[in-house]
């Protein structure tokens, strides 16, 4: 029997907001602050806390954080920065606001996260910094990025958009890196709307993450050069206004209380994909490193072109005919016109480009029922059934 269209798309990743969440948004609405006041420090030591890090500096969204991050390691131009062509535009552009140069290093084929080994043989004398991507909530390998990192002198900045919560060797995500970025954007595990932060136990990089966040400048008396009177501030550097408000803080503050109940939902929804789709030949699951303990922040599958008759697409719009809201996570970013103006060019990256041929992003957040996860397990069964060689 063929399973039912559904009545309305559903999403691949939704926000879940309670009336508490709305609640602590309108208590701010009544008070003396509404941006950078009290609930933003809160948030940033509420977010430090649970992944164990001594410093957390909220940014108005992740690809400002991110671009702190580039600020804080020093990246100018003529420095490179090695990363993953398969993520988010925002974590090579970070490199390219600071007048940097991306260089992309391949995926491994098995977790599509950036392979040490291809970092490793893409540093030269100009490499400043990487930055890894934990795609879909697994961790990047960070014992060997680590050891890279050090061995070359480089700063090695963790893209944990996908990986709040996630660990890896047992340690949380936040404390592997230099730098750490989580994002906060709705279809994250807990969001503020728009919102990032950087996590450091750096006190250098810390001070720098703050003055940039606010036009460069600082009111620390220590810090100064000079102090004309109480009055007085002072501009360092050039910084932009990436602060983040405090009506976005407090919801952050609200959300970071049900992270883990998220998280624990997203891996039930995961063991029923798991369960169920295993038997489809040519459908690859994700796999997982020994040492990585995903959060889950997407479930990607691969349909091989060579057990299916229909080529991606055809399975994709099949997908969404039910009303299945799959989606693809990522395109290389190398291949975007912009990036192919600054001279990059297609083959740079084979495995990303063979990986972007065939993945689907399936549905997974915390809110969708036990109904949501059975239909979409029926229409890709149904639909990889149809297609099958
Ligand atoms: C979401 C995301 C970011 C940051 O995005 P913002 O929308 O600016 O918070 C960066 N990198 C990756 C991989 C992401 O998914």
């Amino acid at each position: 029997m063929k399973p039912e269209i559904r009545s309305s798309m559903l999403p691949y990743g939704q926000q879940w907001l309670d009336e508490d969440d709305i609640n602590a948004v309108v208590k701010v609405l009544r008070s003396d602050f509404i941006t950078q006041g009290p609930a933003v420090r809160e948030f940033e030591a509420k977010v430090a806390n649970y992944v164990g890090a001594k410093y957390a500096v909220a940014y108005a969204n992740g690809t400002a954080a991110l671009h702190g991050a580039c600020y804080a390691a020093g990246i100018g131009p003529d420095d490179e920065v090695i990363t993953s062509p398969i993520t988010f535009l925002a974590t090579s552009n970070s490199v390219l606001y600071q007048g940097g140069t991306p260089v992309f290093a391949d995926i491994d084929m098995n977790t599509y996260n950036i392979s040490p080994d291809k970092i490793q043989a893409a540093i030269t004398n100009k490499t400043k910094a990487i930055i890894a991507v934990d795609l879909t909530g697994q961790p990047v390998e960070a014992d060997r990025i680590s050891m890279i990192a050090r061995n070359h002198n480089l700063v090695f900045i963790q893209d944990a958009a996908h990986s709040l919560g996630a660990s890896y060797d047992g340690k949380k995500v936040g404390t592997l890196a230099d730098m750490t970025m989580f994002s906060f954007h709705p279809v994250k595990h807990v969001t503020t709307g728009e919102g990032g932060v950087i996590v450091t136990d750096d006190e250098t990089y810390y001070r720098r993450l703050l003055q940039f966040r606010n036009h460069g400048m600082t009111r620390e008396p220590e810090e100064m050069m000079r102090n004309d009177g109480p009055w007085y501030y002072e501009m360092q550097s050039l910084g932009y206004n990436y602060r983040m408000t405090d009506m976005q803080a407090a919801l952050g503050v609200s959300q970071m209380d049900k992270l883990d109940g998220f998280i624990m939902r997203r891996r039930e929804i995961v063991k029923a994909y798991n369960e169920q789709l295993s038997d489809i030949k040519g459908l690859v699951l994700p796999q997982q490193h020994p040492k990585a303990d995903s959060s889950w922040h997407l479930y990607v599958v691969r349909f091989l072109a060579d057990c299916f008759d229909g080529s991606r697409r055809e399975i994709f719009e099949a997908l969404r005919q039910y009303n299945i809201g799959v989606n693809v996570h990522y395109i290389p970013v190398y291949l975007q016109p912009y990036y192919k103006g600054l001279g990059y060019t297609e083959g740079i990256c084979p495995n990303a480009e063979a990986y972007y041929e065939t993945a689907i992003t399936l549905p997974l957040f915390p809110k969708m029922s036990d109904k949501d996860v059975s239909d979409v397990i029926a229409v890709v069964i149904e639909v990889a059934l149809r297609y099958a060689r």
